[in-house]
């Protein structure tokens, strides 16, 4: 059969597990979705408005916030401090050691801007390059669903990043916990973290670990044990995803920034703006399962209007520096793919 492309986002039906129905010339996902009203957006703004002003000011700091230092984060620290002055946010960057000094000169900018605190997550370079390869090497450590919205490097990294942000979020006392994912990449705005669910995605990551090769002992990459035994069952943090619900247009996000003083990356195969083992990365991916690891996120955003059909097929098919797919093989000391 030749490929069909669906009419509506950019998922066509080469891609393993996408069906495109040929009556409606629509993806499976296009036919049932339902897109958040503008009065549903609205109502979370408000309830997210009131956690933050109700259990704001107790703690160390109010947020402990993901930032990478590309477009999507530094513009969601700049407008959540916009909307909500009265914030205490402590922005954290993890340094995966293959973090841009673009990225790190950007996030500390946007600290200084915003008037909040900085601080550089950082661990073993010789850990970190052994588990991503480690990651590369490895096939199915993570579940199916996992595999299309993520490589399993990047999956990899953003697990370590969210177990340390608990973390740190529970040792600060911070009562919140801010992702700067969009529609594609979190369709729950709010997600309150039961100290039984912190433990058992402690446990999944462990497995995952395991999965691809690595033994976690000292819990570099885990949140450590100890810390969540001394959760304080009546606050434990509460994650949140403001971006789904705030009008996102690129192109205004980055023209906003560059205002501020935010500098585009020189380095730039348009899905990576920060991190130097992106472009490996997605290459590894691919040529394991044939699917783009940015598809879906693509997709979710087209889907749902934030980015063009055009804008997002071209993503999606634009080539991946080879200079950038070596430079990380060689540190990683492996073959580039
Ligand atoms: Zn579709």
């Amino acid at each position: 059969m030749s490929k069909l492309t669906c009419k509506k986002c950019i998922l066509d039906s080469d891609i393993p597990g996408i069906t495109i129905n040929e009556e409606s010339g629509l993806c499976q996902f296009c036919e049932s979705y339902k897109p958040m009203s503008p009065d549903e957006k609205k109502e979370y703004l408000e309830i997210i408005g009131k956690m933050l002003e109700e259990k704001s000011g107790k703690g160390e700091y109010d947020v402990i916030f993901a930032l990478s230092g590309g477009k999507d984060s530094s513009y969601g620290l700049y407008k959540l401090k916009k909307e909500y002055p009265f914030l205490n946010i402590l922005a954290i960057q993890f340094d995966n050691a293959f973090i841009s000094e673009a990225a790190v000169a950007n996030a500390k900018k946007m600290c200084e801007i915003v008037g909040c605190d900085f601080f550089k997550l950082t661990m073993k370079e010789e850990a970190l390059c052994d588990t991503f390869r480690k990651a590369a090497g490895s096939t199915n450590a993570y579940s199916k669903f996992a595999r299309y919205r993520a490589s399993d490097i990047c999956n990899t990294c953003i697990s370590i990043i969210k177990q340390k942000l608990i973390e740190q979020a529970i040792i600060h006392k911070a009562p919140f916990i801010v992702f700067a994912f969009t529609s594609g990449q979190a369709p729950n705005p709010i997600i309150d973290l039961k100290p039984s669910f912190i433990k058992w995605s402690r446990d999944l990551f462990e497995k995952q670990l395991q999965n691809i090769g690595v033994e976690d002992k000292d819990e570099s990459f885990l949140l450590k044990s100890e810390i969540i035994k001394s959760i304080d069952k009546d606050a434990t943090p509460v994650i949140l995803h403001p971006m789904c619900l705030w009008d996102y247009n690129e192109d205004k996000i980055v023209e906003k920034l560059i205002d501020l003083g935010w500098m585009p990356p020189k380095i730039n195969d348009s899905n990576s703006t920060n991190c130097l083992l992106n472009a490996f990365a997605c290459q590894n991916h691919i040529n394991k399962y044939d699917i783009h690891p940015y598809a879906f996120d693509i997709a979710g955003l087209v889907r749902s209007g934030d980015m063009t059909r055009e804008e997002g097929l071209e993503k999606l098919h634009k080539e991946l520096s080879e200079p950038l797919i070596e430079m990380a093989a060689k540190k990683l000391e492996m073959d580039p793919e």
